[in-house]
């Protein structure tokens, strides 16, 4: 019996183990899965533990290809754990079929983004490029069994290990695989590591050691996390999501991503640094909508570290804020005019009070980011009435960062899946990744 490691249980990790079962592989193997987390629900925060909103889509969530049949098998799985049963047994519109789901006689919180023609030639007109996707959410509270589902059935087999509570901290290429965690030494014929962007220091040091197997990032999206009333939104419930990116004047492009109607806006912390982020429940509801608006900043020759020019920023916010803890909240008119936001009025902070300080994100953003922003929400106003009502509210900062691309085809039985391969950033994206790496155990990129 052949040896696998997988490093790190969240999504990628979840398709890879999916994939070996689905092809009829996972007795060939004895697997053992390292995860820092003190078990399966208190792993590091990531989509499949907070919001669980799950896309079918060709545009975004990752530079893979993935065919379309595949993301509606990985959409189903998710339900499926999720405890929604289908209630329809045709399965020929897929779309319908998954739609159909439901439990507890509720139905999943479905959307498609620009079906309706006549609002995408809207966006169109003004300058927005519209992304088609069909959402489905699960969200944060219904995760849980979503968590526990999934992790029962990978523990029914007899070959799965899990070691929760061990961080790996270092990993030596070669035949076989050397595994260093705090618990000690394992070797594995085959590695996968899986673990996303919250084990970026792991991805540094194998950077540092592997130049070869990983191509230079010049890229870091940086913005806010914006919070309006969810009757602003309203008119486009259909969607779930208004999934579109903007040319600004600045010349960077800016996008709205990861929309949360009835939300919550909440934090994201790091080691160092804290930003912002947001998710929403099925059944605990807010009268909030919040959705990221983020600048790419593209970086060229010198300079190559966007990650750490993000985490600066998100440090001086943190630094404003008077605590590492906190961020910073404004009202969106005071940050227009470029005065710091002393009391609220009609909209109020989904996010808990000790986690904000009222400031002004203007001592935090570059020029070129700041415009960037405003000249977003502005156009994003002339369709989408009260989109930038003086006292919507604006956290700072959120950040997105990318990983450096992983070359898979380089060394044999080694697989860098999901976010910290660099290309995926979806649940979805880095699901399927895994599944097609053990289904295959090649994946082709676009
Ligand atoms: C708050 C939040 C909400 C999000 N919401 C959504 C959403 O609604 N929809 C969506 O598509 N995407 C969402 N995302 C993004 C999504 O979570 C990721 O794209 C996806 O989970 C990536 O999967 P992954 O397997 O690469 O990493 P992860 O799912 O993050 O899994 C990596 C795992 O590796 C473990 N790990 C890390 N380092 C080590 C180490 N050294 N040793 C051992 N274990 C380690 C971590 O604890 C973690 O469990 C969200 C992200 C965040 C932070």
């Amino acid at each position: 019996m052949k040896t696998i490691g997988i490093i790190g249980f969240g999504a990628s990790a979840i398709g890879f183990v999916q994939g070996l079962i689905d092809s009829g592989k996972i007795d060939k193997y004895r697997i053992t899965i390292f995860e820092r987390g003190r078990d399966h629900m208190h792993n590091t925060i990531s989509g499949v533990r907070m919001d669980g909103k799950i896309f079918i889509s060709r545009n975004m969530g990752g530079d893979l290809h993935i065919p379309a049949d595949i993301q509606a098998k990985i959409v189903e799985f998710y339900l499926l754990h999720s405890g929604f049963k289908p209630s329809m047994n045709d399965r020929r519109n897929i779309i319908q079929y998954l739609r159909s789901f439901e439990k507890d006689g509720k139905k999943i919180e479905f959307g498609e983004s620009f079906s309706n023609e006549e609002v995408y030639r809207n966006f169109y007109h003004y300058g927005f490029e519209p992304v088609k996707a069909y959402f489905f959410h699960l969200g944060t509270d219904v995760l849980k069994q979503t968590n526990t589902s999934i992790y029962s059935y990978f523990s029914s087999f007899k070959n799965i290990d899990f070691s929760f509570n061990t961080i790996v901290q270092d990993v030596q290429i070669g035949s076989p695989f050397k595994v260093m965690t705090n618990h000690g030494e394992y070797f594995f014929d085959e590695l996968v590591i899986a673990v996303g962007r919250s084990g970026h220091s792991l991805m540094e040091r194998i950077k540092k050691q592997y130049p070869d197997l990983v191509s230079e990032n010049y890229y870091v999206d940086i913005g806010v996390r914006y919070e309006l009333p969810d009757h602003v939104m309203e008119r486009y419930s259909d969607m779930y999501e208004v999934k579109v990116r903007y040319k600004t004047r600045t010349g960077y492009m800016c996008r709205l991503f990861c929309q949360n109607p009835s939300g919550r806006v909440t934090l994201e912390k790091y080691e160092d640094f804290t930003t912002v982020n947001g998710f929403s429940d099925t059944y605990q509801k807010t009268e909030n909508t919040n959705f990221a608006v983020l600048v790419t900043t593209r970086f060229t020759e010198p300079f190559k570290d966007p990650t750490g020019y993000g985490k600066n920023l998100a440090k001086l916010a943190n630094i404003l804020a008077g605590d590492d803890r906190k961020v910073l909240l404004q009202t969106y008119g005071d940050f227009k005019e470029h005065r710091r936001t002393k009391r609220l009025s009609r909209v109020y902070p989904t996010l808990d009070e000790n986690s904000f300080i009222l400031g002004d994100a203007n001592l935090v953003f570059p020029s070129k980011i700041r415009e960037s922003i405003i000249d977003f929400i502005e156009n994003l106003n002339r369709v989408i009435d009260g989109v930038a009502y003086f006292d919507n509210l604006l956290y700072a900062v959120e950040v997105k960062f990318y990983s450096n691309k992983f070359n898979n085809n380089i060394v044999e039985n080694l697989h860098v899946i999901g976010d910290c391969s660099g290309w995926t950033r979806s649940i979805q994206y880095a699901t399927s990744m895994g599944y097609m790496h053990a289904c295959s155990k090649t994946t082709s990129f676009s």
